[in-house]
């Protein structure tokens, strides 16, 4: 292969400490993980509700792949819409109180989708939060729409940006809990912004559903955000309902036109049945299982208290906690030596974060307990505080 940019681009990120590589896990996803024949605690899963080891949600999908086998065979509207598909979509539109809902594979293609779909022409104009999320910024700034950011959670700014737009059709896009910083949108004010402008509200809730709320619907039931016919909801299976893709949600008409001019839908190959049937399964956990969402709180807390006082942590409100570490450098360096000790932490660098944030994201799970917890926060103050001090 001849691309004159591959070789020094990659020389590039290995000289400033920002080259990625993939860990070939033998076991992994859940608690526990196994890589190279040792076993970690793993802190880095979004298997916030601990369900990733379900027998429930295994044998549902062994009981979906017995039905309808391994795959679905094509796209939606050809024949890979089976009765999974619908019966999911209809627990998550009465689960989440909105009028329809649509699947996708993954969250990725859900939002660059429906961003490509609904930016058809530069009479739209979208209105996102600087820490959206890469696919977020994809399908804004790849659609025909006018695409501006606002500061992170930074009403005012946005406020500004609206009236002085000149679009027919708005869209803010926001998320319910920013995925490096745990910490939540500010939704009832982005909200309110809304309906003063006419605007519609895209919410992508990956990191929310399953986790916050009463039955885990998320940040907008968990802020009291009223379900207007503005509002778009994302939500994603693969975190905190440990299986595979994704769900948007909104009016009849909306989800109609998805079906007929969402390229990603439309195109690709529908999820596998058997992936609906235990994601029906995983949503009865969580809407049933309140437990698993209070120990996610009471072991929050108890990290926090544990942790010591020079240790730098995100704003977070929720089980996502970033450990800033400043440099790219010194968050490899912690992620290594906390590996070192058997817990596996993933370090977060730029382009993912701004440079000179990065960090050790920690993600802590109701499968986790009180002991890994303390231990975890132990190595933490030791790494980092040694780290610190040889700086
Ligand atoms: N939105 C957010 C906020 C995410 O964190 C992610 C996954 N990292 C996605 C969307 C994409 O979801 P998926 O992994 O299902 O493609």
């Amino acid at each position: 292969m001849s691309f004159s940019f591959i070789k020094p681009q990659l020389a590039k990120q290995q000289e400033l400490n920002l080259y990625r590589s993939r860990k070939e896990l033998d076991k992994g996803a859940g608690r526990l993980l196994v890589h190279q024949g040792k076993q970690y605690i793993n802190f880095s899963s979004n298997d916030y509700l601990g369900l990733n080891q379900h027998c429930d949600i295994k044998s549902a999908f062994k009981k979906g792949i017995e039905q309808y086998g391994c795959g679905s065979g094509s796209s939606s509207l050809v024949t890979g819409y089976s009765k999974a598909h619908q019966e999911l979509e209809e627990l998550i539109a009465d689960w989440l109180e909105a009028p329809k809902c649509l699947l996708f594979s993954t969250g990725f293609s859900a939002n660059s989708g429906v961003l490509s779909a609904l930016g058809q022409s530069t009479n739209t104009g979208y209105f996102l939060d600087k820490l959206s999320h890469a696919s977020l910024i994809d399908g804004a700034f790849n659609s025909k729409a006018k695409s501006k950011r606002f500061k992170h959670n930074n009403c005012e700014q946005l406020n500004d940006m609206l009236s002085s737009s000149d679009c027919n059709d708005k869209l803010i896009i926001a998320e319910g809990v920013y995925s490096m910083d745990g910490d939540t949108g500010n939704l009832s004010s982005i909200n309110n912004l809304a309906l003063k402008h006419q605007a519609n509200l895209y919410i992508d809730d990956a990191h929310g559903v399953g986790v916050l709320g009463k039955e885990g619907q998320g940040t907008l039931e968990q802020q009291n955000i009223e379900k207007g016919s503005h509002l778009i909801q994302m939500i994603t299976f693969g975190k905190a309902l440990a299986t595979q893709g994704a769900a948007v949600t909104g009016s009849a008409e909306f989800i109609d036109y998805l079906v007929n001019r969402c390229r990603d839908y439309i195109y690709s190959t529908a999820m596998p049945p058997a992936n609906a049937v235990a994601t029906i399964t995983s949503i009865k956990l969580c809407q049933s299982e309140h437990w698993r969402r209070e120990k996610i709180s009471k072991l929050t807390c108890l990290f926090k208290s544990q942790l010591d006082n020079s240790i730098e942590i995100t704003d977070s409100q929720s089980s996502i906690i970033g450990i800033l570490t400043g440099s790219e450098e010194n968050a490899l360096y912690c992620q290594l030596q906390l590996k070192n000790k058997g817990f596996w932490l993933t370090a977060i660098r730029p382009p993912t974060v701004e440079i000179g944030k990065s960090r050790l994201r920690v993600t802590l799970s109701a499968s986790h307990n009180d002991k890994d917890i303390i231990e975890l926060a132990d190595c933490i103050n030791e790494v980092i505080g040694k780290c610190l001090q040889n700086k």
